[in-house]
């Protein structure tokens, strides 16, 4: 592993504010698993300390602003000695602490005094990554080595890097990095639609549909098992709810991790910018008196499509793949219209999911037609914000006029258990 050098690379010289982080920047982390030796321990409970020091701090001061808590508890913490920069870093983490719950207090969800209940670090600064091994303070002079794995190594050794941070928890390391991005010039543009079991992503080109059922079954064995328990004991019943929600999201995650890459992939290699739809407000799309049933509003919110959507949107700018993000009223109907004639299909009551064009006479899938428009409305705003001196009337002909045949693959989502390396 010594043959990588970062010589001068990473010095955590990032800014505390990551609200300043320009556009393109694409941040991604990889995890590892380590054993902590006692004084990192001792570390992470100190960290924990000073953060929860200052979050009393800046709840008795009423202050969130990364600057005046700084300069209310930065002489406070100093009695903690140990590394300074470890300082800053607790004021941060604390200020991002209290921001989240002053944000959840705005949108009216009720809070808890805020905390970190477990023993942590989050540093920026006071470390180094040489020679497959992450070196970092201890106290003013002092540090502590850990050794990386090899496929930590891999991620890190992406040329043009930049490593921002680490955290450490009890049992594993996080290396958070960076990376400037150059934008892919794309060609067009590709809808992803969700569905119950699956993931409909193309354009009047080409459809994928990758099959998700399995993520669907995941969700409804977790709910079978919780509903299951017996005990009396409120807090027991809790736990243990949390922790078959904890296996199913891992499970679920994993699943999607496949499908996501391909998604990236291919869009990456036939050049074509990623439309998704808007999540904000999707929980309210199923809930009581929606008119749907019980039991499919659970699995439509059992359905992690918030998660597929961050995964492929981190895994585009990773690569520098543009995705546009299409508001409520731009993806209005996107299931229901003609992609050809924008004619409003009818549903044909004998075959499920089908829809019928009587304008064009012709019989398409659902989840084909909503990927389908997605990409085209998508491809609208795309259009529209670069060429700027063209009317956007233009482009509406040139996506309407051209009736094309649509090739339709499906694929299965790869068994969790098979990692390409
Ligand atoms: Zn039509």
């Amino acid at each position: 592993m010594s043959e990588i050098s970062y010589a001068g690379l990473f010095h955590g010289n990032t800014s505390l504010l990551e609200t300043t982080i320009p556009n393109l920047l694409a941040l991604k982390s990889v995890k590892q698993g380590y054993r902590p030796t006692s004084e990192t321990l001792e570390l992470l409970r100190l960290f924990r300390l000073m953060v929860n020091d200052c979050i009393d701090i800046g709840l008795a001061s009423d202050t969130t602003a990364m600057k005046r808590l700084s300069i209310l508890s930065y002489g406070k913490l100093e009695r903690y000695g140990g590394y300074s920069g470890y300082r800053l870093n607790a004021i941060s983490k604390a200020a991002g602490i209290l921001a989240a719950r002053k944000k959840s207090i705005r949108r009216g969800y009720p809070t808890k005094t805020p905390a970190l209940s477990k023993p942590l670090l989050v540093s920026s600064y006071g470390f180094k990554v040489e020679d497959g091994k992450l070196r970092f303070a201890l106290k003013a002079g002092g540090f502590q080595l850990i050794s990386l794995t090899p496929h930590t190594m891999r991620v890190l050794s992406e040329p043009n890097l930049r490593i921002r941070s680490f955290t450490l928890t009890q049992k594993s390391l996080s290396v958070c990095i960076s990376k400037q991005a150059l934008e892919v010039e794309c060609e067009g543009t590709v809808g992803v639609d969700r569905n119950l079991r699956n993931l409909t992503v193309g354009n009047e080109h080409c459809v994928i549909q990758h099959n998700l059922s399995k993520t669907v079954k995941i969700a409804e064995t977790t709910t079978r098992i919780i509903g299951s328990f017996r005990r009396d004991d409120v807090k027991v019943r809790r736990r243990l709810a949390s922790k078959y929600g904890r296996r199913r999201r891992y499970r679920t995650q994993h699943l999607l991790h496949n499908v996501t890459k391909q998604i990236v992939t291919q869009a990456l290699t036939r050049r074509e910018a990623i439309v998704l739809e808007t999540i904000e407000g999707i929980r309210r799309l199923y809930r009581r008196g929606n008119g749907q049933g019980r039991s499919y509003r659970r699995r439509m919110n059992g359905w992690s499509f918030g998660e597929a959507q961050r995964q492929i949107e981190y895994k585009a700018r990773w690569v520098g793949l543009p995705v546009i993000r299409l508001s409520r009223s731009e993806t209005k109907g996107t299931s229901v219209v003609c992609s050809q004639c924008g004619e409003r299909l009818q549903e044909d009551k004998r075959l499920r999911r089908k829809l019928w064009c009587g304008k064009c006479r012709t019989m398409t899938d659902r989840d084909v037609v909503a990927a389908i428009n997605l990409s085209q409305r998508g491809r609208l705003r795309f259009d529209r914000s670069r060429a700027h001196e063209g009317p956007q009337g233009g482009v509406v002909e040139a996506v309407k006029g051209n009736p094309t045949t649509t090739v339709l693959l499906r694929v299965d989502a790869p068994k969790p258990s098979q990692r390409k390396t």
